[in-house]
């Protein structure tokens, strides 16, 4: 990435040394070694490390608090309840939600998003409607999409990019017809690292009428989400990418949407009665959490936001800018490397190809020094067509990396072109 003002004042403000050891400090895996050499974790967009504040969180609800929740009257499912409750009051205070029960717990963001294409897009979709993408959209925005043009005989609309990664949001405005029901688009990307201009997106959309479906399973980790501000009418992330546990995950909804929303799943707990002749549902958020939920995992994400409110955005911002410039400004001195994604506002990661090289052959030789990174198509398919390629090698970064763990990189790197190409 090409510095910017903004990435020129945050990386002003790059946190100390002291302080990014600090950091480190709270995430024991970062202390183990892989194939005999300390670990370099490049593989944040995956799957990110989980600090001691959660797994502390974890071993405490399930050492002293663990029950089923909301069906006791015992003291353990009264607390238990109590810890999942204030766990979505946490997870609505952190995307400034109003009102905790705009917050359905699901296991993860690509759950959600098959709730809304299921519940949402079932009773308002027919024959003939559009549903507006974009060609850098996962496979978890796209397919639950596509289920529906099978199953209802709606029609996918893909709005391009530019070569340089960039959403070509004229395009995509164009596309908006009197047929567009919803537009799903990410926040950012896995794949290129571009950030897509959510709000402004979103206030097109509104003022033709259609509602946005917005994909933050990759900004949710590296900026501050406020989907009031956003006005977004769906929100979707993950908690294994936001420090928190796997097999949770958040799906905002405006209330209104999400009230008038048929249930997803049926089963216990989101029932309000039930019968032979028939049965009533409970409402928000209830009726969308059908079953035993992730109950550590709810409470372990919350713990995960608890402690990036303590770590600050601004610094974790402006730690990331600072390792996307510095390995931008290095991998370009590879020969032969060409960097995928090189839109003027990104998320710390970085997609490349070296001439002559396959990425699972990089990433195995990568792993030998301990380093792990992302190979292939990082489930963005119709992304890597569209560029014609079948995948790229992706190096991810959160704050708790370094500029040293890039240097290693590169060396490693080097290492392997010399090794393969002479
Ligand atoms: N959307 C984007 C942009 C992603 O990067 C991912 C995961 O990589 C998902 C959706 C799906 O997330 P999950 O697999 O955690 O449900």
């Amino acid at each position: 990435m090409i510095p910017n003002k903004q990435t020129e004042t945050l990386l002003a403000d790059r946190p100390s040394p002291e302080t990014i050891a600090a950091w480190r400090q709270d995430f024991p895996i970062l202390g183990r070694e892989v194939n005999g050499k300390p670990l370099i974790y490049l593989d944040n967009g995956a799957s990110s490390q989980k600090p001691r504040a959660v797994i502390n969180r974890l071993e405490h609800y399930y050492a002293h608090e663990h029950a089923n929740i909301h069906r006791g009257v015992h003291v353990l499912s009264q607390e238990a309840t109590g810890a999942y409750e204030a766990a979505r009051e946490t997870v609505a205070r952190y995307l400034n939600a109003a009102e905790a029960r705009e917050c359905i717990f699901t296991r993860g963001a690509t759950e959600a998003i098959n709730l809304v294409a299921s519940s949402w897009g079932g009773a308002n979709l027919q024959a003939g409607d559009e549903v507006l993408l974009t060609v850098m959209e996962h496979h978890a925005n796209i397919v639950p999409w596509q289920m529906l043009e099978t199953r209802l005989g709606i029609k996918l609309v893909v709005a391009p990019i530019s070569d340089e990664g960039e959403l070509l949001v004229e395009e995509w405005e164009k596309l908006i017809s009197p047929r567009t029901k919803l537009a799903a688009f990410c926040h950012a990307s896995n794949s290129l690292g571009t950030v897509n201009p959510a709000k402004a997106m979103i206030a097109k959309a509104h003022a033709k009428g259609v509602p946005v479906l917005l994909d933050g399973a990759q900004s949710s980790a590296h900026m501050k989400i406020d989907v009031r501000d956003l006005d977004c009418d769906w929100f979707v992330c993950s908690g294994h990418k936001i420090f928190g546990p796997t097999g949770i995950g958040v799906l905002y909804g405006k209330a209104a949407l999400l009230g008038a929303m048929p249930p997803y799943q049926g089963g216990g707990d989101m029932i309000d009665v039930v019968s032979f002749s028939g049965t009533t549902f409970r409402g928000l958020p209830e009726r969308f959490e059908a079953g035993t939920p992730n109950i550590a995992g709810a409470i372990g994400l919350a713990a995960a936001f608890d402690y990036l409110d303590s770590i600050g955005h601004e610094a974790i911002a402006a730690q990331e800018q600072d390792l996307l410039a510095y390995a931008t400004a290095q991998l370009q001195q590879i020969e032969g490397l060409t960097i995928y994604g090189r839109a003027a506002e990104k998320v710390s990661l970085i997609s490349f190809m070296i001439d002559g090289l396959h990425p699972n052959d990089i990433g195995t030789m990568l792993d030998m020094d301990g380093i792990a990174v992302r190979t292939g198509h990082h489930c963005t398919m119709p992304l890597w067509e569209r560029f014609g390629l079948t995948g790229t090698t992706r190096a991810s970064f959160a704050f708790y990396n370094t500029r040293e763990e890039i240097d290693a990189l590169i060396t490693s790197l080097n290492k392997i072109r010399r090794l393969f190409l002479g």
